[in-house]
């Protein structure tokens, strides 16, 4: 799927330093990225596009494009994956009740996120995902795991309607890549569990490769599914049985009272008849009358939500992926979950990890409550921009207080931001222009690839410290305020200081502006 355009990037003298950040799992300062890499991976889960964008998700893109800006401020090339769930219950209930085809809403949202975030100056992914490009890959990732007895069959009830034969909405499309050790017989999950649960061992990287699933499409498995309505293997909802995981519960660290609850209150189905444990969540949904469905190995249907974010990951980042990011509500049940597929499709079982760091942003509210879709209180990046608030102003606004506080949004918040901004511009943008800057990337483009800057030799380096010490010593303290789980606040208040110490000359000005924009992005 097409990202966005990729904002200009300034280089600037000297390298940053690979951040620390602070990980759920361990609750503690780990390294973003592995040491002695050349890359850093992150993978960071997208929205559901109806009611794109609010500010809670400007706030959580936002702050992990502080962590690709600090990596390629060190050096890294940056492989950063995003998924956005197009197909999922609360966007088909949306168009079914506003009486839209599900496509166009998703579509129109998800272009209107993407001019949010080129507003935005976020930096694009170099894999921008939907999960309908990637059911092959899912397809054959949720085979693999019932073949491995690591999922299980649950029948549909007399009231689902029965799984239909033939995709709907879909064109009845076929998916293949399965092959012959995808289909599992209905005895195999069952013979696999008495076994205890089965490795899949497909290795890291082995699931959901890109070329794998473009391969896989079109082989015109479509036929398989013929089964489907009888007895067999593609007959009911497939869920993950969380038992083969032992790890299951540590991502959240939550007791199993908490997960119950959060697991209903966040689209799980804890007291579905026929699963195996409340918590067990759907990886493919056999078709209903009325939604999408593919068809498939599986038998006609559509994936679970978690499952999707593993296979990009598998896919696209490989695992271990170093960074795992989204909002703080995805904590439970999304990441606990999804980390669970992945290690099962990694084939380690509890044994090496599978993400470096999971980290999550903090929650936007209004007047002190939550901003969400359900309570209708979201101020939506658009409306802002609409009525006149710069883009940059926005930004500010959400960098003045650390990311993963959770954090209201107020008139006052925005003012305070675009009077910075106006200080900003009026004490640097006069005298930087005129003065030429670092090397400028960007416009990497859609699924392009980011690179940091090379970083500048010895001698520019002692030439700008010595040309703007003042200005030189500012980028530093930015640049460590970053490296200390993305700091953002102490960061603005060294350029604020910066300004504070009065008049400032053309190239100091010009490696301030150049450091605001490649480590903040706010373009002044
Ligand atoms: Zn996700």
């Amino acid at each position: 799927m097409r990202s966005w355009h990729c904002p200009d990037l300034p280089s600037l003298p000297g390298q940053g330093t690979i951040p620390v950040v602070w990980d759920t799992v361990t609750s503690s300062y780990v390294p973003s990225a592995r040491p002695a890499h050349d890359d850093a991976t992150l993978f960071v889960c997208g929205i559901t596009p109806y009611d794109a964008t609010h500010l809670g998700h400007a706030a959580t893109y936002i702050a992990f494009d502080l962590l690709v800006r600090a990596w390629l401020d060190a050096g890294r090339v940056v492989r950063y994956a995003q998924c956005v769930t197009e197909v999922d219950d609360p966007l088909l209930e949306r168009a079914a009740s506003t009486g839209q085809d599900w496509r166009e809403l998703a579509a129109s949202q998800i272009e209107l996120y993407r001019r949010d975030m080129e507003a935005l100056s976020v930096v694009p992914p170099t894999w921008y995902r939907g999960v309908e490009e990637q059911i092959p890959a899912i397809v054959r990732a949720v085979a693999t795991m019932e073949e491995a007895g690591q999922a299980y069959r649950v029948p549909l009830a007399a009231h689902d309607d029965g799984p239909r034969v033939g995709g709907v909405g879909a064109g009845g499309r076929g998916v293949g890549g399965v092959g012959a050790r995808g289909v599992g017989r209905a005895g195999d999950a069952d013979s696999a569990r008495g076994a205890g649960c089965g490795e899949v061992g497909v290795g890291a990287r082995g699931v959901g490769g890109e070329a794998d699933a473009d391969s896989a499409r079109g082989a015109g498995c479509g036929e398989v599914g013929a089964g489907v309505g009888g007895v067999g293997c593609c007959e009911g909802d497939v869920y993950a049985d969380l038992s083969c995981d032992p790890r299951f519960g540590e991502v959240a660290g939550f007791d199993r009272g908490v997960m119950l609850s959060l697991f209903a209150e966040r689209g799980g189905d804890p007291d579905r008849p026929g699963k195996r444990d409340s918590l067990d969540p759907l990886l493919w949904r056999a078709a209903r009358p009325g939604e999408p469905s593919w068809q498939s190995p599986l038998g006609p249907g559509r994936p679970g939500w978690h499952i999707e974010c593993a296979v990009i990951v598998h896919g696209c980042c490989g695992v271990p992926v170093d960074v795992q990011g989204g909002g703080a509500d995805l904590l439970f049940p999304h990441h606990e979950m999804s980390t669970s597929h992945m290690r099962c499709l990694a084939g380690t079982r509890g044994g090496a990890d599978v993400v470096g760091a999971q980290v999550h942003a903090g929650l936007i509210s209004l007047g002190g409550e939550k901003m969400s879709k359900s309570l209708g209180n979201l101020v939506l990046v658009r409306g802002l921009i609409d009525s006149g608030v710069e883009p940059a102003a926005i930004r500010l606004a959400l960098l003045s207080e650390h990311y993963r506080a959770d954090r209201d949004w107020s008139d006052d918040l925005l003012l305070a931001a675009q009077a910075r901004l106006a200080r900003w511009r009026e004490g640097l943008g006069h005298e930087a222009r005129g003065v030429s800057g670092g090397r400028v990337s960007g416009g990497g483009g859609p699924d392009g690839q980011v690179s940091g800057g090379a970083a500048r030799g010895a001698g520019e380096i002692a030439a700008a410290k010595e040309e703007s010490p003042r200005a030189y010593l500012v980028v530093e303290r930015m640049r460590r305020a970053l490296a200390l789980d993305l700091d953002a606040p102490s960061a603005l208040a060294a350029v604020d200081g910066f300004l504070g110490e009065g008049d400032t000359d053309g190239s100091s000005a010009r490696l301030v502006v150049d450091a605001i924009s490649a480590l903040l992005g706010v373009s002044l």
